[in-house]
């Protein structure tokens, strides 16, 4: 079989050339990192389950009208999505206080805010990913202010469906992050939710213990990154409700 071309390679995932023109293929690595990637591991299936993670968060928010570069899943550690250019930004929405907003405003983690709200980083991981101001996005045209605006719909948008997907299930969507990308359609542009959903890039505490069901679990050596990702997604329903053994989670289709 001829090799692909890769396209692409970050910290947790690898980007392919797709079957037709304007698609890629996304590949999950088990590969985790952590504090600008000073702290790095590999986690037995990790990338399966947030490969499923990601499609199920992706295809709820296409299906409920908000539009994502995901098209299908293809296979365990891989999906087809839309080419899209990407804005050079990460979008954080916060519900509760945690992590560095916890530290920056000096307000206890697990504080609850009086109302969502939505911050903007600049990928640049030599700088750190640091926080800016729309003042910064618009002076350096990294988006202009009708984008500004339309990103913090969007992410308002995912943050209701992502908060009542998991209420549903018992999980506490404190925060998370999602990357926004442009996809051209004649003279005309819209932006659509592109990267990954998943506990990796989202802050998830159990309603009634108060567990950590993402990524601190690794950050803060809190326990088993994969029993907690399995957790989430045996929840959804992305698993069966039988358990596997750790790290080679069985999965359902
Ligand atoms: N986040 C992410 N990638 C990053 C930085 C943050 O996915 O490079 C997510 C993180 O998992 C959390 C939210 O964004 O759900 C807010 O993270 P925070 O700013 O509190 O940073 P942290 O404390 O994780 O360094």
């Amino acid at each position: 079989m001829a090799r692909r071309k890769k396209v692409y390679e970050g910290k947790g995932k690898v980007l392919y050339e797709g079957p037709e023109p304007g698609t890629f293929v996304q590949y999950f690595k088990d590969d985790a990192t952590a504090f600008n990637s000073e702290k790095h591991d590999v986690i037995e299936g990790k990338g399966v389950l947030n490969n499923r993670l990601s499609e199920f968060f992706m295809s709820g928010l296409n299906a409920i009208g908000v539009p994502t570069h995901f098209i299908k899943r293809i296979n365990m550690r891989e999906q087809l999505i839309r080419q899209v250019e990407m804005i050079p930004l990460e979008v954080v929405v916060r519900n509760i206080a945690a992590g560095s907003f916890s530290k920056r405003l000096g307000i206890d983690e697990g504080e609850p805010l009086p109302r969502p709200i939505v911050e903007f980083y600049y990928k640049d991981d030599a700088l750190g990913d640091p926080l800016v101001t729309e003042e910064h996005i618009l002076a350096f045209g990294w988006a202009g202010q009708q984008d500004l605006d339309d990103m913090v719909a969007l992410a308002l948008r995912v943050n209701d469906f992502l908060s009542g997907v998991l209420l549903g299930v018992g999980i506490r969507l404190v925060d998370f992050k999602i990357e926004i990308g442009r996809i051209w359609e004649g003279d005309y542009m819209r932006l659509v939710v592109a990267d990954e959903i998943s506990p990796d890039s989202c802050r998830l505490w159990d309603i009634k213990t108060g567990n950590r069901l993402d990524k601190d679990v690794f950050r803060r050596d809190l326990g088993d990154l994969a029993d907690a990702y399995t957790e989430v997604a045996r929840r959804l329903g992305v698993l069966p409700q039988t358990s596997a053994p750790l790290g080679k989670p069985t999965l359902i289709n």
